[in-house]
């Protein structure tokens, strides 16, 4: 499992836990410790799924959750909340205001795990799929094999990483930012030179003369698979 998981929650404690153990099972995990760096961080780096407490020193999860949801670019991204409180009319609430799952404090790590897999799955097929497709492209996880037209096509583990990062989200532009922050995170001091060296290695590996293009270019914004 490869996705990207952004936590907000000011419980040190829970943020340690939880990100250790994500981390144990293949997660790259990012987090703020309330709500306004939490909001700047996951439109910033687009994460996979979100987990997010109901009760932050600015921001309650309800408002950060609301404010995800009303804009078309991050309505996408799933979200599961972190409630102490085990009220009916508090999940009620947070399912209202968009939350696609909730979990109850205290809660095993293992119960959180299988929360978040059974929420990628349904709402992300193509972040945990073993085989992931992309019209002619064909991603083979488990072997890191790709493939287009069904013919095998080798890769570098950089240009491998970054064209599994684009194809969770076809169509998506992502900024040199982000994509550093994605693709790069152990080693954040790399230029936006080397970004567009390995796009150009991806390109050339994976084009075919008289074949449409697949990375696209966009101006001033970033790169995109479509
Ligand atoms: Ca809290």
């Amino acid at each position: 499992m490869s996705a990207n998981i952004y936590i907000v929650e000011d419980e040190e404690p829970i943020i340690t836990l939880i990100k250790y153990n994500l981390e144990k099972e293949g997660y790259k995990v990012f987090f703020s410790e309330n709500g306004n760096d939490g909001i700047k961080g996951i439109k910033n780096s687009l994460p996979d799924l979100v987990l997010l407490d109901w009760m932050l020193p600015d921001f309650s999860g309800v408002e950060i959750c609301k404010n995800l949801k009303k804009d078309i670019k991050f309505k996408n991204i799933p979200i599961i909340m972190l409630t102490a409180k085990g009220e009916e009319e508090d999940k009620i609430k947070g399912l209202n205001s968009g939350a696609d799952d909730y979990i109850t404090k205290p809660f095993s790590f293992p119960e959180l795990l299988a929360r978040v897999k059974a929420l990628l799955r349904r709402s992300k097929p193509s972040v945990v799929a073993d085989i992931v497709e992309f019209e002619d492209l064909k991603i083979d996880r488990m072997t890191r094999r790709v493939y287009r037209k069904k013919k095998e096509i080798h890769l570098g583990p950089k240009e491998y990483d970054l064209l599994n990062f684009f194809i969770k989200n076809p169509k998506r532009v992502y900024s040199r930012e982000q994509i550093l922050e994605n693709v790069w995170s152990e080693n954040i001091n790399v230029e936006n030179r080397t970004i567009d060296v390995h796009i150009r290695r991806l390109r050339q590996n994976i084009n075919i003369i008289g074949v449409k293009e697949l990375i696209r270019t966009v101006r001033s914004a970033g790169y995109s698979l479509s």
